[in-house]
């Protein structure tokens, strides 16, 4: 099933994401976290490419698990820019002969050494050029990624905007954002992208904290503010994981409450193989998901 037709129903959505193991070791754990997501039946569940340690060779495996074992739809990631055209080509191909029916097309990070020698060498040097690609080789329903604070190399809001609108152009049929923690930012933010003619399905992507460790990481891959409310949070209950995780889970579900209650419809949860954290969430929103 397109992506698309979950999207634009009147019903809310809650999605999962999951990542890839990092080597064939973890695979058991990780599928393991994949099942126990999916029989929970979020509305999609989303595979990582490489991202978080999770290496890309599982994406498509597991991908494919979800949609044929659990029936759940699915969503593969891909990365380009430390790609051949022919590699990234040949990923394409096979999620189409594995009937993955929608993609997240994704730049991905800068290595150090792409961040020394910049992007003129690269064959992908934005996710555009990823969108063309996927475009031009099956007919799949694309999603992009997008920054409610700004992409980190980007000189200012107009361009990143300017940025996502040729992105939307290209063929992306929705957007995922960056996690953030302040829902105001991101209200702001769907305000600018209407007025900048960006109208797709926007899905907010909300990050449960649930260790203090995990704190630092996060807003060091993603720039995010931390407000006050969530600092003090972390000062009281980050070095009791008990009492962190059941924080965590709170201030997220309030988030997405709080999301629900003023119009958005679709909300991605970056549930980070975590099964108990997914369930927890869906039961606090058990009676709301019901709801149009
Ligand atoms: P782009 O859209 O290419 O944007 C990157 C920067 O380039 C921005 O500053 C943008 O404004 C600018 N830009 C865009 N187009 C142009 C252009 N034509 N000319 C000049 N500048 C331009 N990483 C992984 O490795 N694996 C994953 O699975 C993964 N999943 C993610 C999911 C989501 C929802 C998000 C938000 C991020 C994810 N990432 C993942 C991280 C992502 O790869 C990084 O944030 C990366 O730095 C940018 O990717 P992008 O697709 O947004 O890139």
């Amino acid at each position: 099933m397109k992506l698309t037709e979950i999207l634009n129903s009147d019903r809310f959505s809650l999605s999962f994401e999951v990542f890839p193991p990092k080597s064939s070791t973890a695979f058991d754990s990780v599928q393991k976290a994949v099942e126990e997501i999916a029989r929970l039946r979020p509305s999609f569940m989303s595979v990582t490419y490489g991202a978080g340690g999770g290496t890309s060779r599982y994406t498509l495996e597991i991908a494919r698990e979800i949609k044929e074992r659990y029936a759940v739809p699915t969503l593969a990631h891909l990365t380009c820019v430390s790609s051949t055209r022919e590699t990234v080509r040949a990923r394409i191909t096979d999620m189409k002969a594995a009937g993955i029916e929608n993609i997240m097309a994704l730049r991905g990070d800068l290595t150090p050494e792409l961040e020394a020698v910049g992007l003129k060498d690269c064959v992908y040097r934005h996710a555009i050029d990823l969108i063309r690609d996927i475009k031009a080789l099956g007919d799949f329903c694309i999603g992009g990624a997008c920054y409610p604070e700004v992409h980190p190399e980007s000189r200012n809001q107009k361009e990143d905007i300017a940025h996502l609108r040729e992105k939307v152009e290209a063929g992306c049929s929705f957007l995922t954002t960056q996690m953030f923690f302040d829902n105001n930012l991101l209200y702001n933010f769907l305000y600018k992208l209407r007025e900048s003619g960006i109208f797709v399905p926007v899905i907010p992507g909300i990050m449960p904290i649930t260790n203090g460790k995990q704190v630092e990481r996060a807003v060091k891959l993603s720039g995010s503010f931390m407000p006050q409310r969530f600092k003090s949070i972390v000062d009281r209950f980050g070095s009791d994981p008990a009492a962190m995780k059941q924080a965590g889970i709170a201030y997220a579900t309030d988030q997405i409450i709080d999301l629900f209650a003023n119009g958005v419809k679709n909300v991605h949860v970056y549930s980070m193989n975590q099964p108990d954290v997914a369930k927890k969430i869906l039961e606090n929103l058990s009676e709301i998901c019901m709801r149009r």
